[in-house]
């Protein structure tokens, strides 16, 4: 038996919209503490798989189907029960909230039944908006931040939940190239203060290469290579894989 513990263990996923087979008998297995990135080509099936394991989505009933997440079958639990966090491309930030109230909200939700003190939130909160480096703006409204700093009140909010995983979906993908350099590099350097097992979504190559230690590439509703950055950046699969990206995009 395999004695490593797995964050996430996905095995023989398949998943029918209608007629059209989206995610093809697809297996992962991810490392406590990884940070993976699922690139490929728009409509490959990135998004389906990590709903998927989000638990927003239920694959085909097939008998070799499972999802587990530290050994623990998980496959019947609804999204609540997952103990998972999301960042989606766009935003869902509460408008009518200042970005303390946001994250408080992530906080509440977590601790329904302990309802922790006043002053326990401020001190959660305040924790959590100086990790992502927005300690200075708790009293502003979402729309008074920058694209940027939304996501990171978004991932706030996530990590207050406290996941044992972090799904990304395109968390940068709706803003401009350079606010999106920037934030890839801030994303690196926050998963090495937290080290929590997360997930990214993405169909840029630039950010799977720099973000993620294992880059797994999905193509045509299969997991077609996975790698070290290194390796996957070397292969003339993902090469192909990407030129055709290049055309899609
Ligand atoms: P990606 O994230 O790689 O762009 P998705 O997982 O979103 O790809 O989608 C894979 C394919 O499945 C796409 O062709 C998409 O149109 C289809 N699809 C996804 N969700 C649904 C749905 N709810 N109903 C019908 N088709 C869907």
């Amino acid at each position: 038996q395999d004695s490593t513990t797995m964050s996430i263990d996905v095995q023989h996923i398949s998943k029918t919209f209608g007629t059209f087979r989206a995610l093809d008998d697809v297996s992962l297995k991810i490392n406590d503490g990884e940070l993976v990135a699922l690139l490929g080509p728009s409509g490959s099936g990135k998004t389906t798989l990590l709903r998927i394991i989000a638990g927003l989505e239920a694959p085909d009933p097939n008998p070799g189907t499972s999802i587990r997440f530290y050994d623990e079958d998980v496959s019947r639990r609804a999204v609540g029960e997952r103990q998972v966090g999301f960042v989606f491309q766009h935003y869902a930030l509460f408008r009518h909230m200042t970005v303390f109230e946001n994250v408080a909200f992530g906080l509440r939700v977590r601790h329904k039944s302990t309802r922790p003190s006043k002053e326990e939130i401020r001190d959660r909160v305040e924790r959590l908006l100086s990790l992502v480096q927005l300690a200075q703006f708790s009293k502003r409204y979402p729309s008074q931040l920058s694209g940027g700093q939304r996501q990171r009140v978004a991932l706030a909010r996530a990590l207050a939940v406290e996941p044992k995983v972090l799904l990304l979906d395109e968390p940068f993908g709706a803003l401009d190239a350079q606010v999106r350099k920037g934030l890839r590099a801030w994303l690196r350097r926050l998963h090495e203060e937290i080290h929590i097992t997360s997930v990214l979504v993405t169909h840029d190559q630039e950010e799977a290469l720099e973000v993620a230690d294992r880059v797994v590439v999905m193509n045509n509703s299969k997991i077609e290579q996975e790698g070290s950055p290194d390796e996957v950046f070397h292969s003339a699969k993902t090469q192909f894989v990407m030129e055709f990206l290049g055309q899609v995009n």
